[in-house]
């Protein structure tokens, strides 16, 4: 139980005109946990996921499913840590959404009968039935999304590791995204600024900005925390704000009713 599936230790990383994008980053991901990392924008948070299946490489140390990421376990780690890109189109790049899902596969030399199998399934689970023949770019946001993720999940990865997955999707496509993520029982790590999709979906948050971790802890401790949200440029989610006024509401009723009980008693 409670297996560290990622380990990130004293990791810093700047791109090559010196910007410095990571600080001694340190956080850890349990198996099956879906952790939130939020921050504002330019925090490092995109930086930070490049790291974990070796698209870029820090200083310092960061393990996957025990091993310490390496030219000779690039390929199997990739295998087990599913990315899906903040933007679809930096996933896409076939002339049909089925090559485009059945894309990893191939490389994975599987053979065709499994990987016809594997993507139609992958498909009618996300509700993309009938779209392997179209063009990926004639899709909507939504539905490119959605191929997007299919590529990774038709890998079957360990881990899945998800850039603003709910960025610029109107609020009803953004809440079957929400449904489809509560459904995949996978470790997940969700970087994002949707801090209601958080407040739904992750059991513990790890704050960053410029480039470092500024506070992890629970979502109920992190989301709640106003002060905290707001000096990083976050705010409390609104489902959490109406929550709270519910409550406020209930008690004011509860306190009324007591009052008028007390009053009529006593006479
Ligand atoms: P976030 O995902 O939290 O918005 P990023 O990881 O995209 O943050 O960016 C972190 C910092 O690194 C920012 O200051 C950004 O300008 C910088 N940065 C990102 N990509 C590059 C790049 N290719 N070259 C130089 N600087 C970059």
């Amino acid at each position: 139980m409670n297996e560290k599936v990622i380990e990130v230790e004293n990791l810093n990383f700047s791109y090559p005109d010196k910007t410095i994008a990571l600080r001694n980053m340190n956080f850890s991901v349990s198996r099956g946990e879906s952790l939130a990392i939020i921050g504002p924008n330019g925090a490092g948070k995109s930086t930070l996921l490049l790291h974990l299946n070796g698209v870029l490489r820090g200083e310092g140390t960061v393990r996957v499913l025990g091993e310490k990421i390496s030219k000779e376990n690039l390929k199997r780690i990739r295998e087990k840590v599913g990315m899906v890109f903040q933007d679809p189109n930096d996933q896409l790049f076939m002339p049909t959404v089925f090559d485009d899902v059945a894309f990893g596969p191939l490389n994975l030399c599987l053979e065709r009968e499994e990987i016809e199998k594997r993507v139609d399934s992958i498909l009618k689970e996300l509700g993309l039935e009938g779209y392997g023949k179209k063009s990926p770019s004639h899709l909507s946001l939504g539905e490119k999304k959605k191929v997007s993720l299919a590529t990774v999940l038709v890998l079957e990865p360990e881990i899945l590791v998800l850039d603003e997955p709910t960025i610029s999707l109107d609020p009803g496509t953004r809440r079957i995204f929400i449904d489809i993520f509560k459904d995949i029982k996978k470790t997940k790590l969700i970087a994002t600024h949707d801090l209601d999709l958080v407040s739904q979906l992750c059991s513990k948050v790890v704050l960053m900005d410029k480039g470092t971790v500024i506070a992890e802890g629970s979502c109920r401790d992190i989301l709640r925390n106003k002060k905290l949200l707001e000096d990083h440029s976050l705010e409390v989610p609104a489902s959490l704000v109406l929550n709270g006024l519910k409550r406020q509401e209930l008690k004011e009723k509860n306190r009324l009713s007591f009052s008028l009980w007390r009053k009529m008693t006593a006479r």
